[in-house]
């Protein structure tokens, strides 16, 4: 193994991953999210801290875009995002609100989407304010049953709610038969509710045609750049993450690399290890999967994904690799939704794994 040589001392310091956060690009799919679908309102889904991408950024960029209609999963969420955006817009707690929240809630003016009976119960007793109603209609996952419907008719109607929602199943199946299903059932319920707004679909449901839009879209991961949308749309990359080139060697035909051996080298090859790893967020399952881009070039990772390290070829980017050169390993190059495709898992679980150790940078 050679090492190389002219490593300056400056590149070495920072050897942290970074990801790049291009908060215009995050407006720029909101606008083409809401272009879609000209006749409902686009809402933007920014719980797990904005899909792992910084919820008050992200949406202080969106209420400027012109999104005034949030959702969080978590109360805390809800709370602080309720900080970062002022009063205003309107913010919906997805998982539903508990007997200690009910002050706090009308306080930071947060609106819970009531998915069980018992959330009905408790928000009936409540000191009143404006609250969603979540049915189920085939995923069975959350919200309410629609025999509710038929047995609570009126107490459902006393609490006033602004909205009633339903989420699919097969969203990103465009053929599967159970998105029909879903939309004839939610059609029903909502025609109960005749005077208030109606929602079905997170970001791939928007996908799905004029039928599935209802009043209000709350699309999340196509914000982020993922999904996979028709032709017709365009979705910006929305992060750049990158990690620093610690060493440039080669390694002899016949050998391995990394834990467990897992790649044997069939020829000389110029190899790279680079400063970011599992606790980083990046997928054990990416070993011998992943691809590092340098300067556009496509390095394969060889072996596993360490703690810490990634070992990648650079074979075919000789020139540029480098000591503290930065491998990209989402961005332009580096497609999200095939990054995570790679590593057998998908854009959600890529961006809301991105650890602490990985620093934002905002434009
Ligand atoms: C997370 C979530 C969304 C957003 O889903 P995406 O697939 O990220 O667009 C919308 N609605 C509900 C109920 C959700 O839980």
């Amino acid at each position: 193994m050679t090492a190389e040589p002219n490593a300056s001392i400056e590149t070495l310091m920072s050897s942290r991953p970074r990801a790049h956060i291009h908060l215009s690009s995050i407006a720029a799919n909101w606008q083409a999210i809401d272009r879609l679908n000209p006749t409902a309102t686009t809402a933007a889904v920014v719980k797990a801290d904005g899909y792992g991408l910084g919820a008050a950024k992200v949406s202080r960029t969106l209420a400027r875009a012109g999104c005034s209609t949030f959702f969080v999963a978590h109360f805390e969420e809800g709370t602080a995002l309720r900080q970062a955006l002022g009063f205003g817009p309107r913010i919906f707690v997805l998982n539903g609100p508990t007997g200690s929240h009910l002050r706090t809630y009308r306080e930071a003016d947060l609106t819970p989407v009531l998915s069980s009976e018992e959330q009905v119960e408790l928000w009936a007793r409540a000191p009143r304010g404006a609250c969603a109603l979540h049915f189920d209609t085939g995923m069975n996952r959350l919200g309410l049953s629609s025999s509710v419907l038929t047995h609570r008719r009126d107490e459902l109607h006393r609490l006033q709610p602004v909205l009633i929602m339903s989420h699919l199943a097969c969203g990103d199946l465009p053929d599967h038969a159970l998105n029909r299903v879903q939309l004839d059932r939610f059609t029903e319920i909502a025609s109960a509710f005749p005077d208030t707004p109606a929602s079905l679909s997170a970001s791939s449901g928007c996908y799905l045609g004029k039928a599935y839009a209802f009043d209000l879209t709350r699309p999340g991961i196509a914000l982020y750049g993922g999904s996979t949308p028709p032709e017709t749309v365009r979705l910006e990359p929305t992060v750049t993450l990158e990690a620093r080139i610690l060493s440039v060697f080669t390694a002899k035909a016949g050998e391995t690399v990394g834990y467990a051996a897992t790649h044997t080298l069939e020829q000389n090859t110029t190899l790279a290890t680079v400063a970011l790893g599992y606790a980083d967020g990046i997928p054990r399952s990416g070993g011998n999967a992943l691809i590092g881009y340098l300067d556009g070039t496509p390095c394969p990772v060889l072996g596993r994904i360490s703690m810490d390290l990634i070992t990648i070829d650079v074979s075919k980017a000789q020139a540029e690799a480098k000591s503290g050169a930065r491998v990209e390993f989402l961005g332009a190059h580096a497609k999200l939704e095939e990054q995570a495709a790679r590593a057998g898992t998908l854009g959600y679980e890529l961006l809301t794994g991105l650890s602490n150790r990985v620093e934002r940078v905002y434009p």
